[in-house]
């Protein structure tokens, strides 16, 4: 994997504003907010995209997550929030290294912008996608 800006963070090459680490996560201040308290939180291991995380990378940050959204939310006081990860360029991601953004949103103006435009599920497409999806996990 490519070295990104998070493996020089995670090197201690650059620096940045801290606000949790344990043996397999660091999170730290967006260094361009959406809005106040933009928090990324990371896993140690150099995955660029979730799907590529091992179990055990993926478990730790599960575990810090909630406790990392209420503590930004406590610190800002803010009620609302989003919690986003983006995987791939056309998906909008630009750090190539896993990251989970804390995102409050004090406003309806403010914090994230999503685009949500919803089709219906067709019911023949459905049958066939659970049975993908599912043979795809048995592998
Ligand atoms: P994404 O589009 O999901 O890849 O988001 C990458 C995020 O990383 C952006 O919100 C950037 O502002 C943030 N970012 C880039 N470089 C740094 C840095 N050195 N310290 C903190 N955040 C950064």
């Amino acid at each position: 994997m490519a070295e990104t800006i998070f493996g020089k963070i995670l090197a201690g090459q650059i620096p940045c504003h801290k606000v949790y680490e344990d043996d397999r996560v660091l999170a730290f201040l967006d260094i361009n907010p959406l809005t106040r308290g933009h928090t990324l939180v990371i896993p140690k291991e150099p995955a660029a995209t979730l799907d590529e995380l091992s179990d055990e990378s993926a478990a730790a940050l599960g575990r810090v997550l909630p406790r990392l959204c209420r503590a930004v939310m406590a610190a800002t006081g803010v009620r609302e929030y989003n919690v986003l990860e983006n995987n791939g360029p056309g998906a909008h991601q630009a750090v190539f290294h896993v990251h989970f953004h804390i995102i409050p949103r004090p406003h309806a103006n403010e914090g994230l912008g999503l685009r949500w435009v919803q089709q219906s599920l067709a019911a023949g497409d459905a049958a066939e996608l659970v049975k993908l999806i599912t043979g795809a996990l048995q592998k």
